[in-house]
């Protein structure tokens, strides 16, 4: 049985279109996601910025951060 779970799943590669896998990573014990074709690779922290990044409002607090962490 196949299922896929909402929300989070990538059938498709983003860059080439081609057909996304599931990928343990073991390092951070989480579920990826990984392009047979081009090799690309998503994971749910990825995700999490990509989506973050959509909004002006989240790409301005993931800049801000990253200006903070600059100056110290
Ligand atoms: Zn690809």
């Amino acid at each position: 049985m196949v299922t896929h779970p909402t929300g989070t799943a990538q059938d498709q590669c983003h860059r080439c279109g081609g057909l996304m896998v599931r990928e343990e990573v073991r390092e951070v014990n989480m579920v990826g996601w990984r392009c047979v074709m081009c090799g690309e690779h998503i994971d749910p922290l990825i995700l999490e910025h990509r989506r973050k990044m959509r909004t002006p409002e989240g790409a301005k607090r993931l800049l801000e951060k990253a200006g903070i962490a600059e100056l110290n």
